[in-house]
């Protein structure tokens, strides 16, 4: 592989580093999965080849299990699909993610080697297992999944040692990687990819890694791309500098940050951002009026309070009752707001949760304003080129959009296309919606400037359409995508 070679980093094991200069965009490999299998909770409502959400799948005749979009991702899908689908045929159920993917792994593995491309930098031999880490209770379970293995894997096939089927299973704990739904929105599967196993963590890294579903609405099955990730530089990489990835959002605490690295990962991180607790402060600051700042006593108390709210909200959200949240929200935020500084991250949990709900309840007004001051937030917080304040960006965009604001609409629309061109490249599904929305707000705007009223009789036309709406249902903090690698429940 050109541009990157394996090297030994210093208190961290096996890393990969640059060869070569790369500036922000830049590509620096891709890679498509040695395999990935959709979550057992969405079996039937993406597709098994391609992992796209669709209203309408077909399942497979043979096993019931496996769902496509059509012909073309079926027959994509079935080299992987062949032996698992006489599989689940034969077991007369279906096993969990993890037992379906260290076997799809196995049998590619089985069938073409230790090394499926010449891309691959590593075998899943040398990759950690971190069995010897494990806890007690997880280590309960991964026996569970391997019992289960050994009686799903048929006696035809090629047979494995118990070691060799548990460091598999051990990879795939601590390496699976979060596949998502083909807009980037949703996690749907987990998937194996060897040489960004070999990527280590900085909290603040300098590169990221983004899943890209390729082309598949090509009908020709040659042509239908397979799904890959691409690791993209941040901002300029010089040679020899270690190339790293965020396994964990920066959002969090260092301290809180460190623990899920330890629980998920078996390691302390020593980076820079850790060790000097960089930011915290304004994570969890006070908002200092007229030179005045509040007591440390008060901001505790609010912190707490949001706290509290946060998981109150969560509740009413799950049963659906949105009015019950924007209600807990805003007294929350009345109270906090006085106190807590804008870059306070509990703060900005109620103004984004506020916005997803105003926005899903079409108060457009309000949405605009809590999602433009969690942007806000955000650009304190993160680094420049952050694909999570991106994404808050276009919804800050869109959100605009609907108020009727098209000046800072287009304002945000601009920045998280701009955020987007580095982190996710110009061929992914979101760049292509931003840069169609671009388009638009850019004329509206100009039409907005050279005569108001034929701009406001075009826009009540334009929202009657909605050509721009993400009425996604609010999610939960925690359905969000947050974590690069999949967590076994
Ligand atoms: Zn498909
Ligand atoms: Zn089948
Ligand atoms: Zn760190």
């Amino acid at each position: 592989m050109e541009g990157v070679e394996i090297f030994d980093s210093p208190g961290k094991g096996r890393g990969l580093r640059a060869t070569k200069e790369f500036w922000a965009g830049d590509v620096i490999f891709t890679e498509q999965s040695i395999s990935s299998v959709c979550f057992d909770g969405h079996a039937e409502r993406i597709c098994h080849s391609c992992f796209r959400r669709q209203d309408k799948l077909q399942r497979c005749g043979q096993c019931k299990f496996a769902h496509y979009c059509d012909r073309t991702c079926q027959r994509a899908g079935w080299a992987e699909h062949k032996q698992e689908c006489g599989a689940i045929k034969a077991y007369g159920k279906t096993p969990n993610e993890s037992v379906r993917l260290v076997a799809r792994i196995m049998w590619r593995l089985d069938k073409e080697g230790s090394k499926v491309s010449d891309m691959q930098l590593t075998t899943l031999d040398e990759l950690e297992d971190h069995l010897a880490d494990m806890p007690e209770d997880e280590l309960k379970d991964l026996k569970v999944d391997i019992h289960n293995f050994l009686d799903y894997w048929p006696r035809k096939s090629k047979q494995h040692t118990i070691d060799d089927v548990s460091h598999l299973f051990g990879v795939i704990n601590c390496n699976g990687f979060t596949v998502s739904d083909q807009r980037g929105l949703q996690a749907v599967g987990v998937g194996l990819f060897p040489s960004l196993c070999l990527v280590n963590h900085d909290c603040w890294p300098n590169c990221t890694v983004i899943l890209n579903h390729g082309n598949q609405s090509a009908v020709n099955t040659l042509f239908h791309s397979q799904q890959r990730i691409e690791l993209r530089a941040l901002g300029k990489i010089t040679e020899g500098e270690e190339l790293t990835v965020a396994y964990v959002d920066y959002l969090n605490l260092s301290k809180e940050r460190q623990r899920m690295l330890k629980l998920q990962y078996y390691f302390d991180c020593t980076c820079d951002h850790c060790k000097n607790r960089t930011k915290d402060d304004i994570k969890m600051g006070g908002r200092e009026v007229d030179g005045v700042k509040p007591t440390e006593e008060q901001v505790k108390e609010a912190s707490d309070f949001c706290f509290e709210m946060l998981g109150k909200m969560d509740a009413a959200r799950l049963k659906g009752d949105y009015h019950e949240v924007v209600k807990i929200c805003r007294e929350a935020i009345k109270k906090a707001e006085p106190v807590l500084a804008d870059t306070h991250i509990y703060l900005i949990r109620l103004w984004s949760m506020m916005s997803e709900v105003q926005a899903y309840l079409q108060y457009n007004d309000d949405a605009a304003e809590y999602s433009r001051k969690m942007v806000e937030g955000y650009l304190k917080i993160y680094p420049q080129n952050h694909a999570g304040l991106g994404m808050a960006a276009m919804r800050a965009g869109v959100n605009h959009w609907q108020a009727g604001e098209i000046e800072i609409g287009h304002g945000m629309v601009c920045k998280a296309y701009a955020i987007l061109m580095v982190t996710h490249g110009p061929l992914h599904p979101i760049t292509k919606d931003l840069e169609e929305m671009r388009m638009q707000t850019e004329m509206e705007l100009r039409m907005f400037k050279e005569n108001e009223f034929v701009y406001h009789s075009m826009r009540e036309a334009a929202l009657k359409n909605r050509p721009m709406t993400m009425l996604n249902e609010p999610k939960s903090v925690e359905d969000n995508i947050k974590n690069l690698f999949h967590r076994r429940k």
